[in-house]
Order: structure tokens, then sequence, then C-alpha cells
């Protein structure tokens, strides 16, 4: 099975570089125009430019433990569209990636570094024909710059304020997150001029929480992330401030709290946060579906858990957004996008998945509500080979695939015309994400 997938991806990819229509599911027409237009990346894990000497450690708050495995599609050692990104990236002229011929590609790959300078990442950008991205990154640095590049900073800190040791102790993946998580918010309590968390709940809200929103929108943040679902369920109920104010007040000065009550105040904490953010004009990101690493709790991550919040209407000045669709549970978002204030991205399905399968899932979707559709690529830094700028790439053509492939189903079944087709692929690869940060729309 494996090498007739990986063979037909070379086919397709080879096809599309010559610019006809990667295969026969794809109308040609559509094809032409898609494989062109500009995108916008709702979510990534670009890496800056380090200064010599230094590496990028701001790409994720929660990076993968040691020792996670990718998966058939998205390892460069078998999926040959690999080979397609370094041929377009650096011209790496090999059909393989063997050791020998892997170093061919650190080799040029450095000499692309060299060459652009802090031009490098929108130069990587440009080979992909992604215009505007969002950088899902601690802080922001250089060659990052913000006309093309909107920081979406990690809040899952601020959900956490009371002694975690009881939640690190659940699992070794829980222990690796957690102090990780804590030194984030050690630098936002030094941001807001503290030394330790203030003694009431109204105080932690009024000089933690709101100012660091206000700084971030003002450093530029068009959104903030949650990854929370690596360090909890995603059902966050109901709290009462009162509630929430006497178990902060409990457990403020470092005992232990208790995880039921510590939850009641997370869950407190998350609504407000959102509502707060609502407020400052910032979107909420929050990764949804599968997620790394050896305990993660899938059904904890189920984007469904997230409907009581969608629906709480004192949250609907804030928008929403379900990264990676929820994959694998992909079907319940034709439901919760029909909710006013709530988007998805497909981001990691397009790396994670071959185009044919991301093209189902599109189709589903669109058959919704294609306005709430955002492209997503999820380039991370995963290794030498696999590193941004390959995943990338993969994820950018492969979505251009899938969505061609979508709407060519739609065409050719009567639902939609091409005209039609060609606005809701302009609208997935750019212009919603334009109307929703407040960005001009694509031409
Ligand atoms: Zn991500």
């Amino acid at each position: 099975m494996r090498s007739i997938f990986a063979c037909s991806l070379l086919l397709s990819a080879s096809l599309a570089l010559a610019q006809s229509a990667p295969n026969t599911n794809i109308d040609p027409a559509l094809w032409r125009k898609i494989a062109k237009m500009p995108a916008f990346d709702n979510h990534a894990h670009i890496q800056d430019v380090a200064p010599p000497g230094e590496e990028d450690h701001g790409f994720d708050a929660l990076p993968c433990p040691p020792g996670v495995a990718s998966t058939l599609v998205a390892d460069s050692h078998i999926n040959l569209m690999y080979l397609d990104a370094w041929h377009a990236l650096y011209g790496y002229p090999f059909h393989d990636a063997s050791p020998e011929h892997l170093k061919t590609l650190f080799r040029e790959r450095a000499a692309a570094q060299k060459r652009e300078g802090d031009r490098y990442p929108s130069w990587v950008l440009n080979q992909m024909g992604i215009a505007q991205i969002n950088a899902n990154r601690i802080t922001m640095g250089l060659g990052l710059t913000a006309s093309r590049f909107h920081w979406v900073p990690y809040d899952d800190s601020l959900l956490f304020p009371l002694n975690n040791r009881v939640l690190e102790s659940v699992n070794p993946d829980r222990a690796y997150f957690f102090p990780r998580e804590e030194r984030i918010f050690r630098g936002y309590l030094q941001q807001a001029g503290l030394s330790q968390i203030p003694a009431t709940l109204a105080d932690y809200v009024a000089r933690v929480i709101v100012p660091t929103l206000e700084s971030q929108k003002q450093h530029g943040a068009v959104a903030i992330k949650f990854e929370a679902a690596y360090l909890r369920s995603l059902q966050f109920r109901p709290a009462s401030e009162e509630d929430a104010a006497r178990i902060y007040a409990k457990y403020v000065a470092g005992t232990v709290p208790d995880s039921r009550e510590y939850r009641r105040l997370q869950d407190f904490l998350f609504r407000t946060i959102a509502r707060e953010a609502g407020r400052a004009g910032l979107a909420v990101h929050i990764h949804t579906g599968n997620g790394c690493g050896a305990y993660y709790d899938l059904q904890g991550g189920h984007a469904e858990l997230l409907t009581a919040v969608f629906d709480d209407p004192t949250l609907n000045k804030t928008n929403f957004v379900i990264l990676h669709g929820g994959e694998p549970f992909t079907e319940e978002i034709v439901a919760l996008i029909t909710k006013p204030n709530v988007y998805v991205d497909f981001s990691t399905i397009d790396v994670g998945s071959s185009p044919r399968e991301l093209s189902r899932v599109l189709r589903r979707w669109i058959e919704s509500m294609p306005d709430k559709i955002l492209f997503g690529t999820d380039m991370y830094p995963g290794g030498p080979d696999d590193s941004w700028e390959e995943t990338g790439w993969v994820a950018t053509r492969s979505a251009r695939e899938a969505l061609a492939m979508a709407l060519t189903g739609l065409v050719r079944d009567g639902i939609i015309t091409r005209p039609r087709a060609l606005e809701i692929a302009r609208g997935i690869l750019y212009n919603n994400a334009a109307r929703l940060y407040g960005l001009a729309p694509a031409k």
C-alpha cells in the first residue's frame, strides 16, 4: 500500500508542477486559477531569523515531548511531495531522501538562508504563494515583519495561576508541559510589574489578564491561542465569579488546590479571557482534535466540548477559531460553524492527510458554511528534513489540490457554478481570514 500511495503522489505532484490539473478529479480551468491565488495562512509555527550562534525557541509554547512518531503522510522519508518541496525551494535534484543526498538539501537551505538574510521567512512564503500569515509564537523575532506576519501568542498559562504540582504529576507529558507554561506565566507577571499573583481574583483579572491581552494587542496580535487540550479537557463549564473568587483566595498562598475546585477556577478564567479577548478585538484560537504526546486525551480535545462556550451569550462578541478542524472528528464541525462567531481552519490536516482525504472533509464543510473555513498550514520545525519550510510548502500545495478537487465535484454535480466555486476558493484561501482579522480582501 505504501508504494502505490507514494507513486500516485509523485505523479500528482509532477503533473501539477507543469501547471496542468494534478488529476482528473480536478477541473483544469479551476486549477489554473486556484494554483495561483494568494493565501492567508491562519495558523503556522514559522521560525524567525535567529542571530548567529543562537537557536529559535519561540515557535511553540508546548513542543511535542521527545520521541513522538509522525504519520505516514507527514513523514518526509515516505511522502514524495517533500521531494517537490525541496526541489521548488532549493533546487534539490534527487528523487529520494538518502542521508547522502540530504546533505545537498541542508547545504542549499543554508545557502538560501545566507543569501536572503532577514528576508528569508518572507522569501520562503513567496515560493508557496502565502501572502499573509498568522505566526503562532511565544514572541515574534527578526524577519517577521508586521506587514505580513501577524502575532498569535499563547494564553493557556493564564488559566493555571495556582500551584500546579498535582496537575503535572498526572502523566509524563503533563510533567513536560506545565513547567513550560509556568515559565511563560512568570514572564507575563513580570510584564505586568508583579513578582507574584495578586491576592484576589478581581485583582488577578484586572492586573494580569486584562493588561496581558492589551499588551499582546499593542504588539501586533490578531488572536490568542489556547492549546489547553494538552493540559485538561476542553469542557469549560459555566462557573460563578463568587465561586471562582473563593477558590482563588483559598489557594492563592501556594497550597495545592483540590483538582475539582481548581478546574472550576480554570473554567471561569477561560470564559473571562475569551470575553476580554473579544473586547480587545482578538479572536480566540483553540487547538482541537488530535494532539501529540504519548498521553494525549483525544476525547478531551473534541471540538464539540466547546459548544457551551460558543453558545454563551456573554461571549457573542468573541470570534472563535477551531484549529485543525477537530480532526479526526471533522463531521461535527459542519454544525459548529453555523454559529455566528465560530470559524474553522484545516491546518495540520493538509500536511497530515493526502489531498484526496482532505477534499472529502472540505466538501462537507463547504456545503455547510463556506465563509467560515480558513486555510492554515501548521508549518512547524519538526527536524532538519521536516522543517517549517517543507511542511508549509506541502500543506499549501495539498490544500490547493484538495480545495480544487472538492469544488470540482460541486461544479460537476451541478450544485454551484464555476464562478461561485472560484469565489469560495478565494474566500477559503484568503478573504475569510482577511475579513475575520480586519485586513483588505485579495483582488
Ligand atoms: Zn500548531
